[in-house]
């Protein structure tokens, strides 16, 4: 095809993709390698670069392009170039439909945000970020206003993670979580039973450990030609291309799970990305989809994969081998049960599968209030702490372990919690539709044969880029709507039988 608009939208989409794997290479440099004595530098760097992106994706002549494009028969265009137009229209509209002026706030007042929330953490002293987050309460409205001014602000915000996803999806389906794992966590405090896990304490050599993780992680499909694995402060998948994917964990001695299990979610983050379509790989139709479709990827490899029984039981020998002085008296199914406990706590990113949906509703509650103006900031660390008593019995003793604990809003991340546990529910429901398709799921994960989900997986999803909306993708795959069925089939199925409910 020849259409000379569509050519030039081609090489500019191109070109900012070029330089967003620049960013994201400096990025993953900066937590990965970067001498400390550097930062200052690299800030400069990094924050020219910025200005470079913002240059290009807000270029005049990018949108002329669009326009034109949008005055044209597109008959002759195929899905992913009509794809290309439509996303490359959305993030444009993101970009230009807000003034310079509040764009340079929000950078202003995120770069603060860190900053005095750390301080405030330490302190344990919400008053001292208070101001700070009713600031930014203020300009993510405002911001909602500009850049989608039909939807409710909070709506909007979730948009920005979620697209296509709106409070009135979301508050029926937390709803339900609500109704069904409340009274299932209860009863499992109230069994006061916790199933063996000391044979998951001791010294754990940091160097077997990355053997073991670098082999797991190779095992189910990760590619280390087109990879890496290091170490960094707080996992994470960066990289500048589905060619370049970089995962990173973090180790402790006295505790393999943690960072194994960090690397399997990793591993599932790069798989999406190393999975992606093979033509267009620099225009937006071939990008990953959303936050949450994206934790529906980690997610489906650590917990519906390899926190299942058969996969302790495929692994267990070489887990046995690898520490063989702490794991003498373990089995598979001692393991199964040791990595799999559920307990109420305060931290949201320690919490179990059966623990975290009430942490990121309560998030999800309180934003909500926020944004309609039916909750104060100055009252945060009273509702929180009420309601964590409410759903999960406890009331953290500090807003350090509470109200505080979380960075997201710092950086006026509004609407990003939910993402967390949609990506929880969508693995389930993909999960649910895999085991009908996919002939013997259990016994190829007990026989470590990853190759097929793996491939279903690269398919139904990587390969679908941004095609389609969330919505449709999980409607396309599974026949149905997001259905919070299966989530909370699975939990109760599966810890009833820990737990002897
Ligand atoms: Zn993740």
């Amino acid at each position: 095809m020849t259409n000379k608009n569509y050519q030039q939208l081609v090489e500019k989409l191109s070109e900012i993709s070029y330089l967003n794997g620049v960013m994201s290479t400096l990025g993953w440099d900066q937590e990965v390698v970067m001498p400390m004595g550097a930062s200052e530098a690299r800030a400069q760097q990094i924050s020219a670069l910025a200005g470079v992106i913002h240059e290009r994706t807000t270029d005049l002549r990018l949108g002329d392009c669009l326009a034109a494009l949008e005055t044209e028969d597109l008959d002759g265009f195929n899905a992913l170039q009509i794809c290309n137009i439509r996303e490359a229209r959305r993030k444009y509209d993101l970009e230009t439909k807000i003034s310079k002026k509040l764009v340079k706030e929000m950078a202003e007042l995120s770069s603060q945000g860190h900053t005095v929330w750390v301080a405030a953490r330490q302190d344990n002293k919400f008053s001292d970020f208070a101001p700070l987050l009713k600031r930014f309460i203020k300009l993510k409205k405002e911001w909602a206003q500009c850049v989608f001014p039909d939807m409710e602000q909070y709506d909007a915000n979730i948009d920005n993670f979620e697209r296509g996803t709106t409070m009135a999806e979301i508050t029926p389906i937390f709803e339900r979580l609500k109704m069904e794992l409340i009274p299932l966590i209860q009863s499992i405090q109230d069994r006061q039973y916790q199933p063996d896990s000391s044979f998951l304490q001791g010294t754990f050599p940091v160097g077997k450990q990355e053997a073991l993780a670098r082999k797991i992680s190779k095992d189910i499909g990760f590619r280390f030609d087109c990879g890496r694995m290091d170490v960094s402060v707080h996992p994470f998948c960066g990289g500048s291309h589905p060619t370049d994917v970089r995962i990173t964990t973090r180790y402790k001695d006295s505790d393999f799970i943690e960072s194994l299990y960090a690397v399997i979610h990793e591993t599932g983050h790069g798989l999406y990305e190393q999975g992606r379509m093979l033509e267009e790989r620099d225009l937006p139709a071939s990008e990953s989809l959303t936050m949450g479709i994206h934790e529906s990827q980690s997610l489906f490899w650590e917990r519906m994969i390899a926190q299942s029984k058969n996969f302790c039981v495929h692994y267990f020998e070489t887990i046995q081998a690898t520490f063989p002085d702490n794991l003498q008296g373990a089995t598979a199914d001692s393991l199964y049960r040791a990595i799999n406990t559920c307990k109420p706590d305060f931290i949201r990113v320690e919490a179990d599968e059966l623990t975290y949906p009430l942490h990121i509703i309560l998030r999800y509650e309180i934003e909500k209030g926020l944004f309609d103006d039916s909750i104060a900031v100055d009252d945060l660390p009273e509702v929180w702490n009420d309601m964590m008593m409410k759903y999960l019995g406890i009331k953290p003793p500090t807003d350090t372990l509470g109200v505080l604990q979380d960075s997201h809003w710092s950086s006026g991340a509004f609407g990003y919690f939910p993402s967390y546990t949609l990506g929880a529910i969508y693995a389930c429901q993909f999960y649910k539709t895999m085991t009908n398709e996919l002939p013997d799921v259990e016994n190829k994960i007990e026989t470590g044969n990853f190759a097929p989900i793996k491939t279903w997986l690269n398919e139904k999803i990587h390969r679908q880029g941004s095609l389609y909306t969330p919505q449709d993708l999980v409607h396309r795959i599974t026949g149905e709507s997001l259905n919070p069925d299966y989530f909370i089939d699975y939990l109760k199925r599966k810890y009833s039988a820990i737990y002897q409910l």
